[in-house]
């Protein structure tokens, strides 16, 4: 099965990626963790993309469609994927309509207040990237990754300003996405509001009745 993960930033589009693609066995396409895992790695493309996604907005779209081009002609992904942060923009889900046929785009809805409050408390894993929050899920101690005994950290894009810029950039140039895949008939809605395991069995259920 080949999905699109679709929704604002903190809809919880990550983990629940994470958690689907072993279910249903489906390789886990975040550009964000390319675009992290390169500004670790201090590469060409991490040193370009840094400073556009620490301000909380879109590195330009032939970088990124280039970057999954190349990602979704590797043999693993061949029959399914999930898609998580791609596409964002209009020209991006063209772009990918001429290398790929995607059966299903998941819509997670999530209000806004719901949204910021997930934001402002997350802490990643610097080693493993498994998202924590301050007040949900906090690591025991507060620093390390209970899973991996990585670094805890804040994303720079997760502070104030930064959120209010993805949030501005989400409902002007990704939302647009609802309708675009709603009128080609492959848009399931899910809400995702509550508990990441609830919006799972949503999520599973709406597929299996695909
Ligand atoms: P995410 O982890 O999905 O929230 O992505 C983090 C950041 O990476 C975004 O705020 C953008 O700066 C950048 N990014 C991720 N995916 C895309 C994309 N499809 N198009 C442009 N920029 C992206």
């Amino acid at each position: 099965m080949k999905l699109i993960f679709l929704g604002p930033p903190g809809a919880g589009k990550g983990t629940l990626a994470a958690k689907a693609s072993p279910l249903f066995n489906a390789p886990h396409i975040s550009t964000g963790n390319i675009f992290r895992e390169a500004i670790a790695a201090g590469s060409p493309l991490g040193n370009k993309v840094k400073s556009i996604i620490d301000a909380g907005k879109l590195v330009d779209d032939a970088t990124t469609i280039e970057l999954i081009r190349e990602r979704l002609a590797q043999n693993d992904v061949k029959n399914a994927y999930i898609l998580d942060g791609f596409p964002r923009t209009i020209a991006q889900a063209d772009a990918l309509a001429g290398f790929s046929k995607v059966d299903t785009v998941i819509n997670f809805d999530v209000p806004d207040n719901i949204v910021i409050e997930r934001l402002s408390g997350r802490l990643v894993c610097r080693k493993c990237g498994f998202n924590w929050h301050k007040n949900f899920n906090p690591p025991k101690d507060g620093k390390t990754c209970d899973k991996c005994g990585g670094e805890i950290y804040t994303r720079e894009d997760d502070k104030s300003e930064a959120v209010k810029k993805r949030l501005e950039v989400y409902r002007e140039q990704t939302a647009p996405l609802i309708e675009y895949y709603r009128a080609k008939g492959l848009l399931v809605d899910i809400e995702a509001g509550s508990q990441v395991d609830i919006t799972l069995e949503n999520l599973k259920k709406a597929l299996s009745c695909k």
